[in-house]
């Protein structure tokens, strides 16, 4: 028998999460049956999705979210002791994952891990994993970037966010970028951003106005909100948006207000579209190997912010959402 630990979530979330909101729960794992493989978990991610769609369900359940792990036991000769797997298992050390089982949610499917090239494992929930995919397809077929055109990411000191500048900046864009600090600026000046604005502290449409004085291009949404609503009023004609996310919101209980887009929409003749990652499911290896191949020659520098100990998830998850991190927030166990 393995002993396994896993985080429930008892109470649903009011503003940020809270540890109290979490129970920690041993449970003994029983033997793997055929089509099973039992996986010791080496780590998890936090997203910004966790928060989202907290209400979504009824408490108690099950933290879900993405983690990498290493086969112990195997009933599935397609899935060896020894090799590693994403699945979408959640916050827990141990888990026993179906491989058969495929009539469920895309995200709920496990995978091999690609062959990363000798990088870190950990990027299989990062950078070559669903926050890479949503960099990848989510900028490049909404937005169709052409080299010259300037290009502005939100949330650009996120995963998502930092990978879609650097995306921008290997398609030949000039590339600005919001963040929230002075040091995260510093940052994405490094990797290769034109220019970085802090959203806290800035007057954003002087800013902006002054970082591109020609207008905006494409506008890579991750916080929807006030910010959104000022780059896409300095967009340019056929301008195109790619809605990823609206963290601005994710905390609140009632979706704020904020300025009304139509004229800008109507008078530029924008194109503005949601996505959720999935819907290029059946494209994801692709992208695996694009982004691989662009980490490998140095085009394209993934970060981590890497948060050590199962104990430590809630640290970890709460301090994504306040923005401590830069690229990808990662927990190690
Ligand atoms: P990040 O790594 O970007 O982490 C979240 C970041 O959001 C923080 O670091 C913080 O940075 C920023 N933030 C927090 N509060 C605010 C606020 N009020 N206004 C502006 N920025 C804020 O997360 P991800 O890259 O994983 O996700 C980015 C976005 O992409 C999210 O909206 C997420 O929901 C979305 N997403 C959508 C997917 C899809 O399929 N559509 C798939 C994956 C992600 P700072 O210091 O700059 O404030």
């Amino acid at each position: 028998m393995v002993k396994a630990r896993k985080y429930v979530v008892k109470k649903h979330f009011e503003g940020l999460p809270k540890r109290e909101d979490f129970d920690i729960v041993e449970y003994e794992l029983p033997p793997i049956k055929n089509g099973e493989i039992l996986v010791k978990v080496e780590w998890v991610s936090v997203d910004p999705y966790l928060r989202a769609y907290n209400s979504r369900f009824p408490v108690p359940y099950d933290q879900f979210g993405f983690q990498v792990g290493i086969v112990e036991d195997s009933k599935d000769p397609r899935y060896p002791v020894g090799t590693r797997v994403v699945s979408h298992k959640g916050w827990c050390d141990y888990c026993i994952i179906n491989t058969t089982d495929t009539n469920v949610e895309p995200a709920e499917i496990p995978h091999k891990l690609p062959n990363l090239k000798g990088l870190s494992n950990s990027l299989g929930v990062g950078a070559v994993g669903m926050p890479g995919c949503t960099a990848y397809f989510g900028f490049l077929e909404l937005c169709q970037p052409k080299a010259g055109e300037t290009v502005v990411v939100s949330g650009a000191a996120g995963a998502v966010g930092s990978l879609v500048g650097q995306i921008a900046k290997i398609k030949g864009c000039k590339v600005i970028g919001f963040a929230g600090s002075d040091d995260k600026l510093k940052w994405l000046e490094e990797i290769g951003f034109d220019k970085a604005i802090n959203y806290k502290t800035a007057d954003i449409a002087k800013a902006l106005k002054e970082a591109a004085p020609n207008g905006v291009d494409c506008y890579f949404d991750n916080v929807g909100g006030e910010l959104s609503s000022a780059i896409i009023n300095q967009m340019n004609e056929f301008g195109r948006v790619s809605v990823c996310g609206a963290i601005s919101s994710y905390n609140d209980a009632e979706l704020p207000k904020s300025t009304i887009l139509q004229p800008a929409l109507v008078s530029k003749q924008l194109r503005i579209e949601g996505f959720i990652v999935w819907r290029w499911y059946s494209r994801h290896s692709e992208a695996f190997a694009e982004l691989t191949k662009w980490i490998v020659s140095g085009e394209l520098k993934p970060r981590e912010h890497i948060t050590e100990g199962f104990e430590n998830m809630v640290d970890a998850f709460v301090g994504m959402l306040k923005g401590d991190n830069y690229g990808k927030a990662v927990v190690k166990l």
